[in-house]
C-alpha cells in the first residue's frame, strides 16, 4: 500500500532562494553594484497587474533595484521599441522583462527580439534559447529553471531517470526538456515531450519516473496514468469556478492532485509549487545579469 506522497512547498524552497541571492545583492551593493530590474506593463489586465506586482514586491524583497514602467495599452509599437532601445543601453537596468501577453496590436516576437540578450532575463529571446539548445551558458527561461530548482530542492534524482512532459510550448515543455536531457548538472533524464497529437498519453505517463504537466488543462494527469511512487511536477494553473470564493474562481494544476497524491511519491501542488519557483529564478537572472555587466550606480 502506498503511502501518501511527499508535497514540496514551493514557497519555502524560493524562501531559501531569495535568501541567498538577498545575500548576494548586499555583496554587489557593498562593491557599488545595485541590480537593477525593469518591468514593462502594456495595458491594464488585472492577471498581468497582480504578475508585476508580485515581481516588484520581490525585487523589493531582496534588494534589486525595479523600475516600474506602465503604458497604455493603444501604445504604438514604435515607441515600445524606444522604450526597450532605451533601456538596453541604460546601465542601472541589468534585466528587461516585458510582461506577456501583449495587447493586440503589439507584436510580441518584434518586441521580445529588440531585448539585448544581454538583459534577457525571462530567457525568451532567440539567442537565450539558442544558447540552451547548444548547451551554453546563457539566461534560462525562468519556469523550466524553478522546475529543475525545485527538483533539486527535495533531493530527486534527475541523472538517468525518465521524463514525461506533457507540453511543448516555447516557455514550458521545450526548454524544460532541453534542460533535463542535456549533459550538465540538472539534466542527463531521458525525456519524452507529450502534446495534443500524442497517441496513449497515459501509457507514456505511467512509465515516467518524473511526470511534468505543463498542459494548462485541468485533470490532464489522473491517478491510473502514474506510476507508483513517481514524482509528479504540476506547472499548470488554471482557473475553475468556485462559487464558494469570494472571488469566484480558485487556481488549480493539471493534476488531479488529492487523487495523485496517493500514489506518486513525490508532488508539488498548485498553488505554491512552481508558480514561487518561477518569480524567484527572474531575481536569480537580474543578479547573474548584474554580476556580468558590473556597472556601477549611485
Ligand atoms: P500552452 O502554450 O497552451 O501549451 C500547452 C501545451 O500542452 C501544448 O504543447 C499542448 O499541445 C499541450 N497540451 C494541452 N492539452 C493537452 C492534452 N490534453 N494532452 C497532451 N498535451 C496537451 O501553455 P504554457 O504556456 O506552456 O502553459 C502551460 C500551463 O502552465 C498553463 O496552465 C500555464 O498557466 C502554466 N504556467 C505556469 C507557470 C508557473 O510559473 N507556475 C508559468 C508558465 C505557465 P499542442 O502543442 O499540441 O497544442
Amino acid at each position: 500500500m502506498n503511502m501518501s506522497a511527499r508535497i514540496i512547498d514551493g514557497n519555502e524552497i524560493a524562501a531559501d532562494l531569495r535568501e541567498q541571492m538577498a545575500d548576494e545583492v548586499k555583496t554587489l551593493v557593498t562593491s557599488g553594484i545595485r541590480p537593477g530590474l525593469a518591468v514593462v506593463l502594456v495595458g491594464d489586465d488585472p492577471a498581468s497587474i497582480s504578475y508585476v506586482t508580485a515581481k516588484e514586491r520581490d525585487c523589493e524583497n531582496v534588494g534589486i533595484y525595479s523600475r516600474d514602467i506602465r503604458l497604455s495599452p493603444d501604445v504604438s509599437q514604435e515607441k515600445l521599441l524606444k522604450l526597450i532601445a532605451d533601456l538596453n543601453a541604460d546601465a542601472e537596468i541589468h534585466g528587461i522583462l516585458v510582461q506577456l501577453p501583449l495587447p493586440r496590436g503589439l507584436d510580441e516576437e518584434t518586441v521580445i527580439n529588440a531585448i539585448s540578450p544581454d538583459k534577457d532575463v525571462d530567457g525568451f529571446h532567440p539567442v537565450s534559447m539558442g544558447r540552451l539548445v547548444l548547451n551554453l551558458d546563457g539566461f534560462l527561461p525562468c519556469t523550466p529553471h524553478g522546475v529543475i530548482k525545485m527538483l533539486e530542492a527535495a533531493n530527486v534524482e534527475i541523472e538517468g531517470s525518465d521524463v514525461v512532459i506533457v507540453g511543448r510550448s516555447r516557455i514550458v515543455g521545450a526548454p524544460l526538456a532541453n534542460l533535463m536531457f542535456r549533459k550538465a548538472p540538472g539534466g542527463n533524464a531521458t525525456v519524452t515531450i507529450c502534446h495534443t497529437r500524442t497517441r496513449n498519453l497515459a501509457d507514456k505517463v505511467r512509465k515516467a519516473d518524473i511526470v511534468i504537466a505543463a498542459a494548462g488543462r485541468p485533470g490532464t494527469v489522473t491517478a491510473d496514468m502514474v506510476k507508483e511512487g513517481a514524482v509528479v511536477i504540476d506547472v499548470g494553473v488554471n482557473r475553475v469556478e468556485d462559487a464558494s470564493r469570494k472571488r469566484g474562481y480558485r487556481l488549480v494544476g493539471d493534476v488531479d492532485f488529492d487523487s495523485v497524491k496517493e500514489v506518486a511519491g513525490v508532488i508539488s501542488p498548485v498553488p505554491g509549487g512552481v508558480g514561487p519557483l518561477t518569480r524567484a529564478m527572474l531575481l536569480w537572472n537580474t543578479v547573474i545579469s548584474a554580476k556580468n555587466a558590473g556597472s556601477i550606480i549611485s
